[in-house]
């Protein structure tokens, strides 16, 4: 088969990783460089066709294939890009026009489920549980995201939102969303939806680290009661998930993924709320770190 091409396609910087092949994941080369997604649509696609050049010089190896990660995703039946926070790129024909310029076939996938299919394949599940069919890997940091991996292949979806369990409704105090909807998962467990809830009660803005940081003092009710919050919302969140998919493993990515509570008192939350006596679920840490995003979408 060769070797697998993908690009992580961010609003800051477009990454490129060449990997030997698909049972050999080894980095054969790797780039980063700046997106400029100031400069309009047209110049993105051409950042992403100079970093092509830049690897085809550098290891004199041609790609047949390219896999992308974005943040947002291809509308399924429009064939457009939407739900992007690089705004340039929402309502474009990003495959298509990619394609006209390189001459070989391109497959673009949400970020989220770039990282769920690098872990489940590569990364913390087949160390832990080699034997995992359903996987759902978690994004969660200044947003809330996910992706459904089976038998190691990402479940797109018919509208191209497959495990987006963010904005499932939640509680109604995470209030509006940027999507149009209340109360989604997002406005409740995110970062930035912690740290307002922080700010609500004591008036004072603290990053979420330093809320965690007070919350192991223990001098500090708000900050106590924000982490319950936390857990809590994660309990119900996730196991809705469950209660759907029941996956073998989930792994929690994104920033407050390092939150060692989750793993603990988060998953005994969890387990009140599952439909079942007891909680099998493996929930494990990601181990490709920032990797996994351009590893994913080298494996689609
Ligand atoms: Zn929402």
């Amino acid at each position: 088969m060769g070797p697998l091409w993908g690009i992580d396609l961010g609003g800051t910087k477009i990454e490129g990783v060449i990997l030997e092949d698909r049972d050999h994941p080894r980095v054969l080369q790797r780039t980063r460089i700046s997106t400029e997604a100031h400069k309009g649509y047209h110049h993105i696609v051409k950042r992403i066709t100079q970093l092509i050049e830049v690897m085809t010089t550098e290891t004199g190896l041609k790609p047949h294939t390219l896999g992308i990660g974005t943040p947002g995703t291809v509308d399924p039946l429009l064939g457009t890009m939407k739900n992007c926070n690089t705004t340039a790129l929402n309502g474009r024909m990003l495959k298509e026009d990619l394609e006209d310029i390189l001459q070989f076939s391109i497959k673009i996938a949400n970020d989220a489920n770039c990282f769920a299919v690098a872990e489940a394949t590569m990364g913390a599940v087949p160390e832990r549980l080699p034997q995992a069919e359903v996987v759902f890997g978690v994004i969660m940091g200044t947003g809330v995201g996910g992706g459904v991996v089976v038998n190691g292949k990402a479940i797109r979806g018919r509208q191209g939102i497959g495990g987006e369990w963010g904005h499932n409704f939640l509680h109604e105090s995470g209030g509006d969303c940027y999507c149009g909807k209340v109360g989604c998962v997002e406005q409740v467990i995110a970062g930035p939806a912690l740290e307002r809830f922080y700010a609500s009660i004591t008036g004072i803005p603290r990053p979420l680290k330093e809320i965690m940081q007070r919350y192991h003092q223990g001098k500090d009710d708000v900050a106590i009661q924000t982490v319950n919050r936390l857990i809590e919302f994660f309990g119900k969140g996730i196991a809705h998930v469950i209660n759907i998919l029941d996956p073998d493993a989930i792994v929690l990515g994104g920033g407050l993924g390092n939150i060692d509570l989750l793993y603990t008192r988060g998953v005994e939350e969890v387990a009140k709320h599952v439909f079942n006596h007891t909680l099998d679920t493996v929930f494990l840490k990601p181990k490709l770190g920032d990797s996994a995003g351009v590893f994913g979408a080298a494996l689609l």
